[in-house]
């Protein structure tokens, strides 16, 4: 039996609950410590994804889902995780499934939205099979991830609506959100486009990006019928800052202070804070 949930309950409570519930990426050992900690503290429910890129980088699908599930054993993690593949295209949105992933994203934006439609069609019916919960994607989220560059255009309703009745259990829609950190000129979340699409499907929606949105943008955003907020740029940043300050105060230089399970420890601890300050902000509630 799995030891994952899939995320078709925690998300559409949290959607009736004007509540969120992270969705953290992980690239390695370390940071999928971290999120399974942070979550644990706070007694909360987490979605722990991966990117295409980041299970290359690790190995592949099937090694990425092992490492979380045997974190949660030695760990003792009681809190609900959702193992959930980020950004997939169709071949990576099957390959998931058949390894055991509890929740898959396909993400056919750069499809023509026929295509899309079909192929989320496919992915639904095939994940919906096995208990597997489906995330897919109308309009774009600006910026780059992975090397995938969107120019960020916004979704439209009647897509909107069209790929909601593919009976996807989450809809990421491009509200003006981008990838990694904000420009200066950024104008902001579209809230007018949020709640046109929030108002015609009772779809939870994923806000992509949530790395630099102002809080009180996130919290709109909640309010608004967003239920699922991804992050990923704002733990790499934490991670950077605090192994750049041991560093720079000559941690490494101190006794056996570049002993990798040393210097790699503020980053981490800087990891756990950050998860545990945005589960704060998302509202997400204790378990029970
Ligand atoms: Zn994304």
């Amino acid at each position: 039996m799995s030891v994952f949930v899939n995320g078709n309950a925690i998300f559409n409570d949290a959607r009736k609950g004007h509540y969120a519930v992270g969705a953290f990426n992980t690239n390695n050992l370390e940071w999928t410590r971290a999120i399974l900690q942070g979550a644990q503290e706070t007694n909360t429910p987490v979605l722990i994804q991966v990117s295409m890129g980041a299970a290359k980088y690790m190995g592949d699908y099937k090694l990425v889902k092992t490492l979380v599930e045997e974190e949660m054993r030695v760990m003792n993690i009681t809190v609900p995780v959702v193992m959930h593949l980020d950004h997939g295209n169709y071949e990576a949105a099957k390959e998931c499934i058949e390894a055991g992933y509890s929740s898959v994203m396909f993400d056919g934006h750069d499809l023509p939205f026929d295509e899309n439609l079909e192929k989320t069609k496919e992915i639904v019916k095939l994940a919906h099979a096995k208990g597997i919960s489906v995330e897919a994607e109308v309009g774009s989220i600006g910026g780059e991830e992975d090397g995938i560059v969107g120019a960020g255009e916004l979704a439209s309703v009647e897509e909107a609506k069209a790929i909601a009745a593919t009976g996807c259990d989450y809809l990421a829609c491009g509200i003006g959100n981008i990838h990694g950190p904000y420009p200066e000129n950024w104008t902001g979340l579209n809230f007018d486009r949020l709640k046109e699409i929030a108002d015609a499907i009772d779809t939870p929606l994923v806000l992509h990006g949530g790395s630099g949105i102002p809080q009180e943008q996130i919290e709109k955003a909640i309010s608004l019928g967003v239920s699922k907020v991804n992050i990923n740029t704002e733990n790499q940043l934490a991670f950077a800052a605090a192994t750049r300050k041991y560093i720079e105060e000559g941690g490494d230089q101190n006794g056996k202070g570049y002993d990798p399970r040393k210097l790699l420890n503020p980053g981490y601890n800087a990891i756990v804070d950050t998860v545990k300050e945005i589960i704060g902000w998302l509202g997400t509630p204790s378990v029970k």
